[in-house]
């Protein structure tokens, strides 16, 4: 049994079954046994590969778009440049180095990683020069902020609702016979209207955190891209995406508590809600494919081709990976978030 199943086991015993949500924090962040507490899961020897480990193209496009903003902002001379869940830090180091190619960004910048895990700060300070840290967005100095998020929001604990005769019930992890077990949980308060056999999501943790990050550059300017797998709005009857990854597999998501990545799919409508509520914009959300492509990624990988002909099969693939609609091209998608008198980001323009 792991640490964070006998604290569980534990726990339900006293008090009852637990949310999703309470699962997926406690095997997820559990200050000493939480499963980014204590290692990093990146990269081929880990659990899962992420775009900014598959090649630099992804962090320098995202960069240079993060640039553009800044100087089409009037190139503030103070500003957050900041990243939430950072994972190696690769994301970071290759975004501001090629943001660093617009005259003045550099100098400006002030890099804050919104990073919980102490395992993974360490991997950032390996790969960036003097990073400040911070748990969440509230502790980030005011001022125009410029955002990035990969595969950050998915990582946030979900709750989940199911209708079922014509009630709405929330999964809840509980124990039967001896092991843990998803039960559902009949709520008192009615929901949305909807099919019978309809499931809902609903991520609080990350509405808060598109909250404040809006309400910043509501207030400051700047800008954020927002990169996951999810989805604009639920279909109809809405689908179960809570899922564990262990060694680049999919695992039953509550067989290896505190060992195993557990994430659901992104509800990037929601995000933008909370966004606009703050008084930002939000962009049409934008397949990564697609958004690589407008920023110039055949251009990127052609030129890095040149320099480096050895590698020439290396940075196809990792083209193909990235963009192609059958790997990540289309299952990931982007958000900005951006000022109200601002146009949005480049590469997010409607099409
Ligand atoms: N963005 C990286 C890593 C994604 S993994 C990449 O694309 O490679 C998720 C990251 O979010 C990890 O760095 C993890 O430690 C961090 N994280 C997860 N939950 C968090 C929270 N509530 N607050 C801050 N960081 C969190």
């Amino acid at each position: 049994m792991t640490p964070i199943e006998a604290l569980l086991h534990r726990q339900i015993e006293a008090t009852g079954p637990v949310t999703l949500a309470e699962y997926m924090a406690l095997c997820l962040s559990h200050p000493e046994h939480g499963y980014y507490t204590t290692r990093d899961p990146l990269g081929k020897a880990g659990d899962f590969v992420t775009a900014p480990e598959i090649s630099q193209m992804f962090g320098e496009l995202l960069g240079l778009a993060l640039a553009q903003v800044w100087g089409e902002q009037g190139s503030p001379n103070a500003f957050v440049l900041a990243e939430l869940g950072p994972g190696s830090g690769q994301l970071m180091s290759d975004a501001s180095r090629a943001a660093s190619r617009a005259p003045g960004f550099a100098d400006a910048a002030q890099l804050w990683l919104v990073e919980t895990s102490p395992v993974l700060r360490a991997e950032q300070a390996k790969r960036l020069p003097q990073p400040n840290w911070a748990d969440t967005v509230d502790d980030l100095p005011e001022g125009p902020l410029f955002l990035l998020a990969n595969e950050f929001f998915d990582a946030l604990p979900i709750r989940q609702y199911h209708l079922q005769n014509d009630r709405w019930r929330e999964t809840v992890v509980g124990v039967e016979e001896g092991k843990l077990a998803l039960g559902l949980k009949t709520l008192p308060e009615a929901m949305e209207e909807a099919p019978e056999g309809a499931i809902r999501e609903r991520c609080p943790s990350g509405e808060a955190f598109a909250g404040a990050i809006a309400k910043r550059i509501a207030d400051h300017g700047g800008a954020a891209i927002i990169v996951d797998y999810g989805y604009e709005r639920p279909i109809p009857e809405g689908a179960d995406t809570f899922q564990a990854v262990r060694e680049h597999a999919y695992v039953d998501p509550l067989s290896h508590p505190g060992t195993a990545d557990l994430t659901a799919h992104v509800h990037f409508g929601a995000l933008a809600s909370a966004a606009q509520d703050m008084g930002a914009a939000t962009s049409q959300l934008i397949a990564q494919g697609d958004l690589l492509n407008r920023l110039g990624i055949g251009a990127r990988a052609a030129s890095l081709a040149r320099s480096a002909l050895d590698q020439l099969d290396v940075i196809e693939a990792a083209l193909k990976r990235l963009t192609h609609p059958d790997e990540m091209g289309s299952l990931f998608k982007a958000l900005a978030i951006y000022p109200v008198d601002a146009p949005p980001p480049p590469g997010f323009e409607d099409a």
